[in-house]
């Protein structure tokens, strides 16, 4: 199996070179962010508590992406591998995340890093936010929330997988094809040294 971590601060570039990586490597996306704008979306009760939090550009609690990513792992049993788009987010997520793979025999072959200027990100997402409408998009006190909970909260979870020698970084300014290419070869010399 091959389990990618696509890793990066909000507006990235995540939710477009997952598109890219699951067609060329066959993978299941599991994208909490996604996960919870359906929830939201169906007024669930867990979607109802979540938008409170999203609104703010606050993180949702541990046990409940936890949960939700449970699901999605037990659900797709057949699955050749999966890239695991904003999520982990914090520390416990990653280990977590360890353990239900480990449950099935599998583990992370890659936490992909896209690295991007925060003044680079400001500018994309607030174009997001008037191309789609996404709400958290189009307020700049929340989306320096959203990059704030980044820095202090998600961005120590690099530390955890560089200390098992899984951290790759990437520039994420640049064409989406370079950017690709570039994800692409580290997938490939991390598969080709397995
Ligand atoms: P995203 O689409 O990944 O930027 O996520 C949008 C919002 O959903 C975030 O600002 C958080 O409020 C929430 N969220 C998504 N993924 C997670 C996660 N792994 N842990 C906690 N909150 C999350």
């Amino acid at each position: 199996m091959i389990n990618l971590v696509l890793f990066g601060p909000p507006g990235a570039g995540k939710g477009t070179q997952s598109e890219k990586l699951i067609e060329r490597f066959h993978l299941v996306h599991l994208s909490t962010g996604d996960i919870l704008r359906s929830e939201v979306a169906n007024r669930t009760p867990l979607g109802l508590e979540a938008k409170k939090l999203m609104d703010q550009g606050l993180l949702v609690p541990d046990e409940v992406v936890i949960g939700m990513i449970e699901s999605k792992l037990d659900g797709n049993p057949a699955a050749k591998g999966f890239i695991f788009d904003g999520f982990p987010r914090t520390e416990a997520q990653a280990r977590a995340l360890d353990g239900l793979l480990s449950r099935k025999g599998t583990s992370i072959t890659l936490m992909l890093a896209l690295e991007v200027t925060d003044d680079e990100l400001m500018s994309r997402l607030l174009k997001r936010g008037k191309e789609s409408g996404r709400a958290d998009d189009q307020d700049e006190t929340v989306i320096r929330k959203r990059i704030s909970e980044y820095a202090s909260k998600t961005a120590p979870v690099r530390d955890y997988y560089a200390a098992q020698g899984k951290y790759t970084g990437v520039n994420g300014i640049g064409s989406i094809d370079s950017i690709f290419n570039e994800l692409c070869g580290a997938v490939e010399a991390s598969m080709a040294a397995r």
